[in-house]
């Protein structure tokens, strides 16, 4: 069982009260065990929001930041914001709506600009870029690629962290040298819907049994999440809000007391510099 003093912590998940679950997932996985959140901004088409240009970003965060104010009620640690762009927009803007990866580019830059300010006011925790994890043309994979340096570059400013949403795979050390040399050390930044093991960034690792079993045993830094989307069209499309309270459980009733401490406290000050212990006031 997880005990009072030990947080509990999603590193990534969206929530869409006006849609489907909302606060309700949040009670779910707070009765669970859970306490402390970092909610991700829906892509921004999902809520209807074509932009194009940064400052049409703006009522997607505003939302997701009131989003994470009602969740946090429900837990006893907190919730953040983590705030960006998703890197599957730029095939929606070249493939469906004509602009060219130039374009799209600077659409992306200037989203992940506005976030970077939401971050500079206190009002986010961390940046989210990335890169498409399917086929694309060369010229929209090196547009994709300026973009992830770009959200580098301000977390550099920002001194936050960068979640990637990006391919499958166990290798992403040119991914870290690129976020070294825009001054963004690689323990910034952390590669969302990861396995177990992974190279360069920090993985947050999907909550399942086996990857969980390779993170514990490499000892490394890592995070758990679920992903969990919160669109009542894809309702089994990734784990539920009350996987990671229960992997918590399990992992403690596995002896991985010291995984969960290092997913669930070390790793979350070393990342975002959160002090998930501090936050957390039990009833
Ligand atoms: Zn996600």
């Amino acid at each position: 069982m997880i005990d009072d003093e030990t947080p509990v912590l999603d590193n990534h998940l969206h929530l869409d009260p006006d849609n489907h679950r909302g606060i309700d997932a949040v009670r779910d996985f707070a009765r669970l065990g859970g306490t402390h959140l970092l909610v991700v901004n829906k892509p921004s088409w999902h809520l209807e929001v074509e932009a194009e240009a940064g400052e049409e970003f703006r009522p997607v965060f505003e939302r997701t930041i009131e989003i994470v104010e009602d969740a946090t009620e429900e837990l006893e640690g907190r919730a953040w914001p983590v705030l960006g762009v998703h890197p599957g927009l730029i095939s929606r803007l070249v493939d469906d709506r004509g602009y060219d990866p130039d374009e799209a580019r600077e659409i992306m830059h200037g989203g992940i600009d506005v976030a970077a300010e939401y971050v500079a006011r206190g009002e986010a925790l961390a940046l989210k870029s990335g890169r498409p994890h399917y086929e694309v043309s060369e010229a929209v994979w090196e547009a994709s690629n300026a973009v992830m340096r770009h959200a580098f570059e301000r977390g550099a400013e920002l001194d936050c962290a960068v979640q990637l949403h990006a391919e499958a795979g166990e290798e992403m050390t040119e991914v870290a040298e690129w976020a070294k040399a825009a001054g963004l050390p690689a323990h910034k930044v952390v590669k969302h819907y990861a396995g177990g093991r992974l190279e360069g960034p920090v993985p947050s690792v999907m909550s399942e049994k086996d990857r969980l079993e390779v993170a514990a045993e490499r000892g490394e830094p890592f995070l758990m999440e679920t992903d969990y989307v919160d669109d009542p069209d894809r309702p089994g499309a990734v784990l539920g809000p009350k996987t990671v309270p229960r992997r918590v459980a399990w992992m403690l009733e596995n002896g991985l007391d010291e995984a969960v401490r290092i997913a669930h406290i070390e790793t979350p000050k070393m990342v975002y510099g959160i002090d998930t212990v501090e936050t957390l006031e039990r009833a």
